[in-house]
This record gives structure tokens, C-alpha cells and sequence, in this order.
């Protein structure tokens, strides 16, 4: 097995000076390309995921702190017509909280060229907004979803909240988002039947499925890796019931290991934690508050919301953008004996 196998990538010659190049993509030290820009538009959610978020919610970014539209859609630009980003995700927290979501989604599209423009969201209010999102311009939609049972939904969430869900799945599905994918992250205890059920329910209806393995990103800092369910168990419990092969299309830098299912449709699984793909990587992150992390897992971040106040030039911005990706860690330690989880949690990162 090589390095790259497990997760690691291979060094790109350092340049002569050691520094990040002034223009081109968007590299770091081991000459890896981001071109996949993830967005937190707020730190704020109307669930609680057991796995994310305390019962009480966090302490939330004040006003001053989040991006203005304004210093947002400048940081967008600037992503895109001088970094390379091809394509934007729109997350949270909870993106939908978001009111500003439309017209931040019609000025990305503004941009040239184009970004492919995506949204990650727990699907509370999309049944009323998927039209009018997708005339602003999203192209596709990840909906989170971790089971289709109503007391496991709210238990998992803390709400009961399953039916908005599946009315603003039904509703993306109708406004024409191409395709409509369901992220689920499984509870240790109930997980593998809520897979099976889960990749029933996405079969009939036309949705695919993608299971991610749960991560040390929660708020409580609870996860146990000894509970937390690993691909291998999903991908054998799924085959009880299912007749998967794997899917033969290259994988790229799609995190999500795809099977096809016999009968149509495809599930995915993404190792994040068993089977690291940090070594594909081209993900770089803004946070709602302006800052710029270059892995989920970073313990540094740069600011480059005080440096847009502050009066730098788009070049300035640039620049800290790019050396905040020059450093970027060969990948995202969690298997060390040594890792410590980052003091953001996932919805204040954006997942
Ligand atoms: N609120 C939106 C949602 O739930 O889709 C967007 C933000 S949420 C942080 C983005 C994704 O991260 C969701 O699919 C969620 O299930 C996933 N997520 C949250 N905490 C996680 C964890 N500890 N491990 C793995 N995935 C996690
Ligand atoms: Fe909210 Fe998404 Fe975190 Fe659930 S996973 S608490 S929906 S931010």
C-alpha cells in the first residue's frame, strides 16, 4: 500500500523561496489544488444534533463578527477570479437561517466564470424556499437526514421535525435540483437499520444516498471512536440486505466511496475517519466570521474579515488566502496517537 493509499500526500517540489506562488491555483506545500470553496453562512441551527450541537446551543457569533453581505460577496469574488475556485457549497450552522441565502447564491452565479454552486442544509424551511433557490442560481442539494423513523429523528435532533424534511426534499426534488443527495451520519446504537431503511426510502424516491462516517467535531468533544460506526460496518450491514458493486467511474477528489445498488441508484460511503482522502483533498473553508481554514481539522485559522476592515487590497486578501493554504497539514491527523479536536465545532466550521 502506498502513501497516497492511506491518505497521505506526497510532497510537491517546494518552490525555490519556500513561499506560495503569487498567482495561479490555489496549492499548498504537497502540491495539492483547492478549487472547492465550503462557505459557513451563520454558526446558528434550528436542530441539535447529538453529534454536533449541545442540547442549549452554542454561545452564537454576534452581528459585528459575521461577514456583511457586502465583505461576503467580495470574498467570493476574489475566490473565484483569482484563486481558482470552481465550485461553492453554501453550509452552516443551518444555511436556510441565513435570510441574505438568495441573494448571496445570485451573486456567486453572477461571477464568471460561473461556480458551480451547491447547498449542504438540515432541510427545515427548504419546502417553501427550493423555487426560489434554484432561480437564484443553486444548482445542486445536499439535505442531511439520519433516519427516516420519527421518534430516532428526534431523538437525534432533539426536534421533531421529520416532516418538514421530507416536504423540502419532495420540494428540491420538484424545483428541478439535479441531483437531490441525502447526507446521513448514523447513531452508534441504531445506525446500521436506519442505513437499510434509509437507502430504501432514497431508492423510491429518486435521491442518493450518502453515508459519512461521524467525526471528533462535536461541540461536547464526546465522540468515541470505539462507538462510532466505520464504513466497513455500514458497507456490510447495507449488503445484507442490498446487491452492491462497486461503482466503476473514477473517483476524483469525491470523497464518497459509490456502489451501485442492483436494481438502480447508487449509495455512498465516505471513510473520513477509516479511510483518510486527504491526499485528494481540494477543499479550502470560510467561516461566517471571515476566517479561512484549510482542512476541517485545522488549529489555525486566518482572519481575513479584520484585514478587509483593516483596508486591504483585493491582492492583500489574496495573499493571506493563499499562505493560509500553503499551510495546510499532510492530512488531518485523527488516527495520531497526538490529534487534539479543534475548538470550533462543525456547525461553527461549516461541514
Ligand atoms: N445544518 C446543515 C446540515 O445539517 O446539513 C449544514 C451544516 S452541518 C454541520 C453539515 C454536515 O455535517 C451535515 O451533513 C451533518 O450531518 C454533518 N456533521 C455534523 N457533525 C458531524 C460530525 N461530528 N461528524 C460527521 N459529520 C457531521
Ligand atoms: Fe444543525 Fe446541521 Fe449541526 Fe444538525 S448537523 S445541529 S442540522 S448544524
Amino acid at each position: 500500500m502506498s502513501l497516497v493509499d492511506l491518505g497521505v500526500p506526497l510532497p510537491a517540489p517546494p518552490p525555490p523561496d519556500g513561499r506560495p506562488p503569487a498567482d495561479g491555483p490555489l496549492v499548498d506545500t504537497f502540491g495539492r489544488v483547492a478549487t472547492d470553496l465550503r462557505v459557513s453562512l451563520t454558526d446558528r441551527c434550528n436542530l441539535r444534533c447529538t453529534y454536533c450541537m449541545p442540547a442549549e446551543g452554542l454561545d452564537w457569533l454576534a452581528n459585528d463578527q459575521l461577514l456583511r453581505p457586502e465583505e461576503l460577496t467580495r470574498l467570493l469574488r476574489i475566490a473565484v477570479t483569482r484563486l481558482g475556485i470552481r465550485s461553492v457549497r453554501f453550509t452552516g450552522g443551518e444555511p436556510l437561517v441565513a435570510r441574505h441565502l438568495e441573494d448571496v447564491i445570485a451573486a456567486t452565479a453572477a461571477l464568471e466564470p460561473r461556480p458551480e454552486i451547491t447547498l449542504t442544509t438540515n432541510g427545515i424551511g427548504l419546502a417553501h424556499r427550493a423555487e426560489r433557490l434554484k432561480r437564484a442560481g443553486l444548482d445542486r442539494i445536499n439535505v442531511s437526514l439520519d433516519t427516516v423513523d420519527r421518534d430516532r429523528f428526534a431523538a437525534i435532533t432533539r426536534r421533531d421535525r421529520l416532516d418538514d424534511v421530507l416536504a423540502g426534499l419532495r420540494a428540491a426534488k420538484a424545483a428541478g435540483l439535479d441531483p437531490v443527495k441525502v447526507n446521513a451520519v448514523l447513531d452508534p446504537a441504531t445506525g446500521l437499520d436506519d442505513a437499510v431503511a434509509l437507502l430504501r426510502f432514497c431508492l423510491e424516491h429518486g435521491y442518493q444516498l450518502r453515508i459519512i462516517e461521524q467525526m471528533p467535531l462535536d461541540a461536547g468533544h464526546q465522540w468515541d471512536r470505539g462507538k462510532a460506526l466505520t464504513a466497513e460496518e455500514i458497507l456490510a450491514a447495507l449488503r445484507r440486505h442490498f446487491d452492491l458493486t462497486p461503482d466503476p467511474r473514477p473517483r476524483g477528489s469525491a470523497p464518497a466511496e459509490l456502489w451501485q445498488v442492483a436494481g438502480g441508484g447508487t449509495v455512498g460511503i465516505i471513510a473520513s475517519v477509516s479511510q483518510a482522502f486527504c491526499s485528494a483533498c481540494d477543499r479550502t473553508r470560510l467561516t461566517a466570521d471571515g476566517q479561512v481554514r484549510n482542512c476541517l481539522f485545522a488549529r489555525q485559522e486566518t482572519d481575513l474579515r479584520d484585514l478587509m476592515r483593516g483596508g486591504a487590497d483585493d491582492a492583500a486578501v489574496e495573499a493571506a488566502w493563499r499562505a493560509a493554504m500553503w499551510a495546510k497539514a499532510a492530512g488531518h491527523g485523527i488516527n495520531d496517537p497526538d490529534f487534539v479536536q479543534p475548538d470550533r465545532p462543525m456547525s461553527a466550521i461549516g461541514g
